[in-house]
């Protein structure tokens, strides 16, 4: 069997490296067009920021260690330039010698990844702007930082990478401004958590522009100008253009495979040709929450893609990929920022009906030293109770929490799970009801009716037919309240209820709406029926209008 693999980092090397374990006889030859394998991309802004000091801990493997290794045949700088999927060959071009030649194949894997989108602004080909994909970027970046020690930057796109990258460059001293032509950084998770993201970015030093995309750069007293599409003009030394990915799939559709939004493949990673097979950026899979076909271009897929596509290869078709939910975690300064499954935005762009709770738990038992809060949102099938994303940010136990969830989405868990879900528990750790726990009681309230809620939203649209009420202590108030809110401190509730009209719908609010939810289930104890809770209390439009 003679296995040709395109591509040489994480998804290709996952597979030729369980491709070897499996067999010893397999040919196995890895096409790289890069300089470089199995290096660690998730690690580059890193280095580049001076977290990570030592260039080489980036390289996780060499040609050469890998077929000490593994025996596996690992060619840098040789690139794959088309596919007869006919004949079973492919052409490959050495990049150093400038050479071309041929390379049969019994199955062949392709691993090619994702490039920055480069839309065709005008400038954009500028020296001074660089985009962040592989080690020479890296090098290029780093280079250009320590000859040039540029005090000012733009990173256009406020997604991961992006953010991932200002703060890196903040670390070097680096003045940096965030250009998002969306109206919030972080475009995979909602509004209101990407809000306490933005607000963490500007407190340590970083400044954003929102809802304007650039329309041009060009080069004025040797600085890097940037007009965006609203007229602002910003300066920087240099620029970052990172505002998304696209699966390179070049290659592919010359070979005649189906493609989409990337390579199309099966359960089986397999490509529309049987023995082309494809992991990683470069496909389309299938969502494990909707079923649907989607990109989600992540290093644990790729990795996973990778190694199991090398059991199919060897043995045909005997492990079925399950599909990705899209779980991803972010580091922004001192908060961890996590997600998974989809967001509301995506939620209803597939039409799916859906509701959420927002709660801010601590991270551990309040009265141990060191508690902080999350800002935890999970999104549920209002009949069902199916879990469909959740997103989690907070100085600590973000990521945990997420983990659990895309578990049991995996499982297609729903809040009930959410419930009964039994946590490792000491104080200095979690709460003996985990913030998961809190989400899903929080979830089966509503489901069950204990509690109708509105999001923020909403709240504009609320008319005469409403009064507002404010259960926060009285020293809270100072810190605003809603227009035309009435005040009655939650432990004077159950007094103060002929107070309240009888024939309006009631808006109740607390800070983060905890006690809302109490006094809610107060008054539709005592007779109340149309009562809302403001879901993520004041704290959450605070945080929106910083
Ligand atoms: C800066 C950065 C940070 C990231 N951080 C995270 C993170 O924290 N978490 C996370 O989940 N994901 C992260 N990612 C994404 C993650 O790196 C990718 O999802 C993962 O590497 C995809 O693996 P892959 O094998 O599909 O593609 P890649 O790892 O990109 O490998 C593809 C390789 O194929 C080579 N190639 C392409 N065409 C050819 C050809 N014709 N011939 C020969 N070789 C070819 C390319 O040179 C490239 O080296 C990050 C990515 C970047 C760039």
């Amino acid at each position: 069997m003679k296995v040709i693999i395109i591509g040489g980092v994480a998804g290709g090397m996952s597979a030729a490296a369980r491709l070897r374990r499996l067999s010893e006889t397999a040919e196995i030859t890895v096409l790289e067009k890069g300089g470089y394998v199995s290096f660690a991309n998730c690690g580059l802004p890193y280095y580049i920021g001076g977290e990570i000091t030592d260039r080489q801990n980036l390289l996780l493997q060499t040609p050469e260690s890998f077929r000490a290794r593994f025996n596996v045949d690992v060619r840098v700088r040789n690139e794959a330039v088309s596919i007869d999927a006919k004949a079973k060959t492919i052409r490959v071009s050495d990049l150093d010698s400038g050479k071309e030649y041929d390379e049969t194949y019994d199955k062949l894997l392709l691993s090619p990844g994702a490039e920055p989108v480069k839309p065709p602004i005008p400038g954009i080909d500028n020296k001074k702007i660089f985009t962040l994909r592989n080690m020479e970027d890296t090098d290029k970046i780093y280079e250009f930082i320590n000859e040039r020690q540029p005090g000012s930057a733009a990173v256009i796109g406020g997604g991961y990478i992006g953010l991932e990258t200002a703060e890196n460059l903040r670390r070097r001293g680096i003045d940096v401004v965030v250009i998002e032509a969306m109206e919030q950084v972080m475009g995979l998770i909602d509004k209101e958590c990407a809000s306490l993201v933005r607000l963490e970015l500007m407190e340590k030093g970083i400044s954003i522009h929102l809802g304007d995309g650039v329309k041009s750069f060009s080069d004025e007293a040797g600085k890097l100008k940037i007009t965006t599409a609203g007229g602002k003009e910003i300066t920087a030394d240099m620029a970052i253009f990172s505002v998304g990915v696209k699966a390179d799939i070049k290659l592919a559709k010359e070979a005649g495979l189906e493609t989409a939004r990337g390579i199309k493949v099966n359960e089986y990673m397999q490509t529309s040709d049987p023995d082309i097979y494809a992991v990683g950026d470069a496909c389309e899979v299938k969502s494990a929450v909707t079923e649907k076909a989607v990109y989600i271009p992540l290093a644990g897929p790729a990795n996973k893609q990778g190694r199991l596509v090398a059991e199919n290869i060897l043995s045909g078709n005997t492990v079925k990929y399950r599909g990705t939910i899209g779980s991803g975690v972010l580091k922004v300064f001192g908060l961890t920022v996590a997600a998974t499954g989809l967001n509301s935005k995506q939620l209803a762009a597939e039409g799916v009906e859906f509701e959420s709770v927002l709660l801010y738990p601590g991270d551990h038992a309040g009265y141990y030293p060191g508690a902080m809060p999350l800002m935890f949102k999970l999104l549920f099938d209002r009949k069902t109770g199916r879990i469909y994303g959740a997103q989690c940010i907070g100085a600590s136990g973000a990521e945990k929490r997420i983990d659990v969830i895309s578990a049991f989405m995996q499982k297609n868990g729903t809040v009930e799970d959410l419930m009964n879900f039994e946590h490792c528990y000491a104080p200095p750790f979690s709460s003996a009801k985990d913030p998961v726990n809190m989400a899903g009681f929080m979830a089966e309230n509503i489901i069950k009716g204990r509690v109708k809620q509105i999001t923020y939203e909403k709240i504009s649209s609320l008319n005469s037919g409403w009064a507002v009420l404010d259960v926060r202590e009285t020293e809270e108030l100072m810190q605003g309240m809603l227009p035309g809110a009435m005040h009655v401190p939650l432990n004077m509730l159950r007094a103060r209820t002929n107070e309240l009209p009888r024939d309006k719908k009631i808006l109740v609010y607390c800070a983060v709406g905890l006690r809302g939810y109490l006094a809610c289930r107060i008054l539709m104890n005592n007779g109340f029926t149309e009562v809302y809770n403001l879901s993520g209390g004041i704290r959450t439009i605070s945080i929106i209008n910083s």
